[in-house]
């Protein structure tokens, strides 16, 4: 008779550990008949093995045996000896509650192919630790955004993640859906049930938290022996598993090295060029860990201490693997300037807020950039980068247009073709040919905009196009319906125009809501919103970043704007300052007149 479950635990020189965990094991409330343990020893000399051995549980057990060629190995040999329907993971410092095995067999109900997962706790009789104290404080914050209700699957990209990272380690699944999905890379040593996560994930696997099935994690590993072996296989597991699928590299650890300050980035740097390893100097202070361990404020202190410490170990084995530092940033640090311009030519526009720059301003702000390296990219380019990880200039910066006024076509376009610079125009697509008509009632003139001719032939040198409604509404104030055929309407119009998908779409004055930003992500890649700041690895594809260049703004103001993304507080300032100027000088113009009449 097939078994319901088998529980596969790889173990690698950890006999007291396994003399800890192993009594749960058999003291399940599943008839001992219903399942089977599978340990597999991966190349212990500890006298596990004899442990084991002598272990006579209630339920069908074996132990195998197999050179060390670490976890993943160790679990796919397990696996494959599984006799079960649905196969367990467990690690072999898991204590299992009694009804664990049960709530894993009936929580997979029905047809669904779903992935279990409960949550992990650290046992209370484990090594007083920061390395321990820094999982008890993780773990908790995990199961708390987990919903036991929903199911879910790919591309539910948000939440999903946050799933895949929590859920392997004590999970289970169908045996047979494990050996097609080919099972643990066994190039991997650590963060190996990650990387299958995002593989399971997907192939459409369903992720279930079911958090009655808790194991509790008994830890005696000491932070200095995390730190010197698990952190580096971490690192290096984190950029392979990002390598094999560049959407995980976000959610990664390594995703988020991109957004620190200044000041820690250069440390970084540092760091990462020291020709050896500072983490054992890091780690000295943790040999009194239990003593951290014991008076609060110390134990954030040392939390702290070991969360830097696993950076710089996990950040330099990643930077081994990847070869150079070049390399690694490359593939997660990348940042990226947006632009927004609307009207460049003759300064026709005037009203509240101008939006016409110089030909001339335009073109020495266009030869600032190409001096100092930057390379103007479409936003189909970002997107390739994001998903693949890959193609990406050294210093990109993303040059868009709103509106698509004719002018650009014949002042600007033909700069950026000068200087090999893509950009991005966002089109209304019910005024091809027409004009901006919408500004009229904000008391601006009026501007001609491109014809469907001059949007084709730009399509064709190099400049992308992208949807920006049919006819320039505040989406905000539009009911639903209204909402789609301007979103969607302007991107068939578009598409068909051009004979090719369009990838991008701009919200007319920046404005949006959830329910417009729901639309805007299910009809596009990437969307751009008027907030300041820079694009990242791990930014919202569906609200990217970029700055209005206005018609006063100064030099050192675009620079600004390229290199950190901020700018308001400055315009903020000189704003201040031109209010108290007009000030003083209405008021001297009025005392003047006044000493005049005396
Ligand atoms: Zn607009």
């Amino acid at each position: 008779m097939t078994k319901r479950l088998s529980v596969v635990i790889p173990t690698y020189n950890r006999r007291p550990v396994l003399e800890r965990t192993l009594p749960a094991l058999s003291a399940q409330d599943l008839p001992p008949e219903e399942y089977e343990v599978i340990v597999v020893v991966d190349g212990s000399t500890d006298g596990s093995v004899e442990l084991l051995r002598d272990w006579k549980p209630k339920c069908a057990f074996r132990v195998l045996q197999a050179e060390h060629r670490g976890p993943s190995a160790a679990r796919n040999a397990g696996i494959r000896a599984a006799e079960g329907d649905l196969v367990l993971l467990l690690d072999d410092d898991h204590i299992a509650v009694p009804e664990l095995f049960r709530q894993h067999c009936e929580s997979h109900s029905g047809s669904e192919i779903s992935l279990v997962h409960g949550p992990v706790y650290v046992a209370a009789d484990s090594s007083q630790t920061m390395f321990r104290y820094i999982s008890e404080t993780c773990y908790e914050d995990f199961y708390h955004c987990l919903n036991p209700e929903i199911g879910l699957r790919y591309p539910n990209q948000g939440v999903s993640f946050i799933a895949v990272l929590a859920a392997l380690g004590n999970s289970s699944i169908s045996r047979h859906v494990l050996l097609r999905s080919g099972a643990f890379d066994e190039e991997i040593w650590a963060a190996e049930d990650l990387e299958l996560g995002v593989r399971l994930w997907k192939m459409g696997v369903t992720f279930r938290y079911q958090p009655a099935a808790i194991v509790y994690e008994y830890y005696v590993k000491s932070s200095g022996n995390y730190l010197q072996k698990q952190a580096p296989a971490l690192g290096a597991g984190d950029l392979i598993a990002g390598r094999k699928h560049p959407e995980y590299r976000p959610h990664s650890r390594l995703g988020g090295f991109a957004e620190t300050s200044l000041p820690k980035k250069w440390l970084r740097s540092a760091l990462m060029r020291l020709p050896i390893s500072p983490v054992p100097l890091l780690a000295l202070p943790l040999h009194l860990e239990k003593w951290f361990y014991r008076f609060s404020p110390m134990r954030r202190l040392g939390g702290h201490l070991l969360r830097s410490a696993e950076t710089v170990a996990r950040l330099r084995s990643a930077l081994n693997v990847a070869g150079s530092w070049t390399a690694l940033r490359s593939e997660f640090d990348r940042k990226l300037p947006g632009l927004l311009y609307h009207h460049v030519g003759p300064l026709r526009s005037s009203g509240p807020q101008a939006i016409s720059i110089s030909p001339e301003r335009f073109e020495r702000q266009m030869r600032w950039l190409a001096r100092r390296g930057y390379t103007g990219i479409r936003a189909s380019d970002w997107l390739r980068w994001l998903r693949e990880g890959t193609g990406l200039p050294e210093k990109p910066v993303i040059i868009t247009f709103d509106d698509a006024y004719a002018d650009i076509a014949e002042y600007a376009l033909p700069i950026l073709r000068r200087y090999g610079f893509g950009a991005v125009v966002y089109v209304v697509t019910g005024q091809l040919g027409g004009s901006n008509h919408w500004d009229e009632a904000r008391g601006c003139d009026t501007l001609r905009l491109m014809t469907g001719e001059q949007i084709k032939y730009w399509a064709g040198q190099g400049i992308e196009f992208g949807a920006h409604t049919r006819t320039h509404p505040d989406l905000t104030q539009l009911s639903a319906s209204d909402v789609s055929e301007e979103v969607i309407g302007s991107k068939n119009d578009l598409s068909t125009l051009l004979g090719a998908p369009v990838v991008s779409f701009a919200y007319p004055y920046g404005a949006y809501n959830e329910g417009v930003r729901e639309l805007v992500q299910r009809e596009f890649d990437l969307a751009f919103g008027v907030e300041e700041g820079m694009n990242y690895l791990r930014g919202d594809p569906h609200l990217l970043r970029r700055i209005h260049i206005g018609p006063t703004d100064s030099f050192l103001e675009f620079a600004l704007c390229v290199r950190r993304g901020k700018i308001m507080k400055l315009r903020a300032l000189r704003n201040k300052f031109a209010v108290r100027t007009h000030l003083r000088r209405a008021l001297s113009h009025f005392t003047g007149r006044l000493s005049h009449q005396e």
